[in-house]
């Protein structure tokens, strides 16, 4: 019997990915698995069904078909409480987690006990750069909060020479500049913008400057001994604060990433510094979902004040689903071949340590410390 991997329809509201696509799947079942597709999974993403019936997938009507005698199943959004129930014991679910803000499915995996790896826990070695499925979706995320800020601007982003005059290009500000961001930059001069990026990891300017933004920096030397960073003092930090402040209000679009992963997101822009921006200034908070890095933002809207429009973006991967889906099924892929052994079956003991770190829920126990530690009344 192969083993059957499942891919089940993404139910959240505006989830327009899907685990797999039909190049992944042919590979899989070039492998001898057996992969099963629930019907119209794909076609948010624009991965019809046929392709996948011509990949080698079989299409499943429903979740009961799709998931009886499934040992995996792979997803982009956290299982519910209802998809656990559905799952039998021992059924691997690979997919994001967000383990800390979902403790009650957390647990329910726990209690049916499902094995669960959630893919915001591979650890950034460089071995698993092709399962970084964090780093896949916020590539997508940079490039289409870079698209929405130049579709919302109401200024040319390139410099234009024309008989009708010369236009100056727009300036673009993006704060937080890891993944997201610098594929924000990224996009940003492509489109031909001025390019101003700030970190407060200062190893990010060489690579804000290799793309050939500008880094913002303090004129103040902040090496301390031995070569190393030391922290600012509180004058340098307020210096700090007036130069992001400074750039921002002198800034036609502002695209901010910066999260700290399972906390509230860092304010960046206070209600003051909106009432010191240009008329007609974007702001796209990537950051919307975890609290924002705007004061101002609110989540899954878009709002105007001081003449500032300020989006608070949801799920920015889900707007350009079929190559996220295409990046995140082959993340999905890199992390499965983890999980078999030379003949193709399942392995017994997760000793990898990229399986190890982002094994979440495994033979009812929650293997993950800082959920197990907050589903036991502690804090993050
Ligand atoms: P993230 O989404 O957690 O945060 C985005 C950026 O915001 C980060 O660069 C962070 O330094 C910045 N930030 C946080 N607080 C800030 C503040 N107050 N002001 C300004 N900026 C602030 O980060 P990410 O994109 O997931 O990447 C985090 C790091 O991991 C980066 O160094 C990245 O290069 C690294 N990374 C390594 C690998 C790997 O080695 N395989 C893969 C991906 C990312």
């Amino acid at each position: 019997m192969p083993v059957v991997i499942a891919v089940p329809r993404e139910q959240n509201p505006g989830e327009q990915r899907v685990a797999t696509v039909p190049e992944v799947v042919q590979k899989l079942t070039k492998s001898g698995y057996e992969v099963r597709i629930e019907h119209d999974a794909g076609t948010g993403a624009f991965y019809p069904d046929d392709l996948y019936i011509a990949a080698g997938a079989k299409i499943a009507s429903g979740p009961a078909d799709l998931l009886d005698g499934a040992r995996i199943v792979l997803r982009v959004q956290p299982p519910t409480v209802a998809d656990i129930d559905q799952l039998a014991e021992g059924t691997i679910v690979i997919g994001f987690m967000n383990a800390t803000s979902n403790l009650e499915t957390v647990a329910r995996m726990r209690d049916r006990k499902v094995t669960a790896f959630a893919l915001e826990l591979v650890p950034r070695i460089t071995r698993a750069q092709s399962m970084d499925a964090l780093s896949s979706q916020a590539t997508a995320g940079g490039y289409m909060a870079a698209i929405l800020g130049a579709g919302n601007c109401p200024k040319f982003l390139p410099m234009l020479t024309t008989a009708a005059g010369t236009i100056r290009p727009a300036t673009v500000l993006i704060l937080g500049a890891g993944v997201a961001g610098l594929m924000a930059i990224a996009t940003a001069k492509r489109l031909g913008a001025l390019v101003e990026a700030y970190d407060v990891r200062r190893a990010a300017g060489e690579q804000v400057r290799s793309l050939g933004a500008k880094f913002l920096e303090l004129e103040i030397n902040a090496e301390g001994q031995g070569g190393y960073a030391r922290e600012l003092t509180p004058e340098e930090k307020v210096k700090e604060q007036q130069m992001v402040s400074a750039a921002v209000a002198r800034a036609d679009i502002v695209i901010t990433t910066a999260a700290i992963p399972g906390r509230k997101a860092p304010v960046l822009i206070t209600r003051e510094t909106v009432a010191m921006m240009r008329p007609g200034a974007v702001i796209i908070d990537m950051a919307a979902e975890s609290g924002g890095n705007c004061e101002l933002t609110q989540a899954g809207k878009a709002i105007q004040a001081h003449g500032v429009l300020i989006i608070g973006p949801q799920n920015l991967p889900a707007r350009v689903p079929f190559h996220s889906s295409q990046m995140y099924a082959k993340n999905l892929q890199s992390f499965l071949a983890l999980l078999f052994d030379k003949e193709g079956a399942i392995i017994n003991e997760f000793t990898d340590e990229i399986l190890t770190a982002s094994l979440l829920v495994h033979a009812g126990e929650v293997r993950h410390k800082p959920t197990r530690d907050l589903m036991n009344g502690g804090e993050l």
